[in-house]
């Protein structure tokens, strides 16, 4: 169970939570005008823009108010990306991050893997030291998942961020059900979430603004595909 929990040195607590989304509201930073530019091609040619400014109105509420736990964090992720973010992409990545933040916030009172169920009434402490291992954080983001597809109803083949989240996901489960370290199935599963974003490039979209198209959609790289291969890449590189 212990080598299954490490990731860097801590494990994935809050603070590697914490480290990924600053680490996801940089790569989003740098790479705001490819993604606006994707977007440009297929879209309205907001995408970058939308992001940047969903995780910084992010890390502004994360400093506002600490959350307690990578469950509560994660939640808090989502409902800010919910309430900052315009486009369709705020509630499909908010639904994501609030089903994640759902099912880590299982841990918190020490019902998990490992915790013993009820026995400490002192739940604040308890959730501050929860550390989610890689089974726990691949159910979390099957979860997380599920939300997106009953929110959009996009199945994978329709040239959205569920072509590299499904991919990513399974593969996210199997590493873990492998018994992988944190840093290789998170690695891994980065590598599947940047083929599943280049897999975009020539399907045609059936889903959100750029199924308007048609045929026209065919041979750009969907935006929000390759904005979820940067979160997954930033998840694994906070593992190292
Ligand atoms: P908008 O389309 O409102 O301008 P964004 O540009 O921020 O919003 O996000 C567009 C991205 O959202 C698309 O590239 C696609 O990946 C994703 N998307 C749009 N509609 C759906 C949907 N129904 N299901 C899943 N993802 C979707
Ligand atoms: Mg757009």
């Amino acid at each position: 169970m212990s080598e299954q929990r490490a990731a860097g040195a801590a494990g994935m607590d809050i603070g590697f939570f914490r480290a990924w989304i600053d680490r996801a509201a940089e790569a989003i930073a740098t790479e705001k005008d490819r993604l606006t530019a994707l977007d440009a091609a297929i879209g309205d040619g907001d995408h970058g823009a939308n992001l940047h400014r969903g995780f910084t109105a992010v890390r502004a509420a994360l400093e506002a108010k600490p959350p307690a736990s990578p469950g509560a964090l994660l939640t808090q992720v989502g409902m800010t990306l919910i309430s900052s973010v315009g486009g369709a992409s705020g509630p499909l990545y908010g639904t994501v991050f609030r089903r994640m933040g759902k099912s880590l916030a299982a841990l918190d009172a020490g019902d998990g893997p490992g915790g013993e169920p009820g026995a400490d009434p002192d739940a604040e402490s308890d959730a501050a030291s929860v550390t989610v291992s890689v089974s726990e954080l691949a159910e979390a983001f099957q979860a997380g998942l599920e939300g997106l597809t009953k929110l959009g109803g996009a199945s994978v083949g329709d040239k959205t961020m569920v072509d590299v989240f499904a991919p990513a996901v399974d593969a996210l489960r199997s590493a873990a059900a492998d018994g992988a370290s944190a840093e290789v199935a998170l690695d891994l599963a980065a590598d599947v979430a940047e083929a599943g974003s280049r897999a975009t490039i020539p399907r045609r979209a059936r889903k959100g603004r750029a199924s308007y198209l048609g045929e026209r959609s065919e041979g750009h790289e969907d935006p929000g595909a390759a904005s979820a291969a940067l979160l997954w890449r930033t998840l694994a590189q906070t593992a190292r």
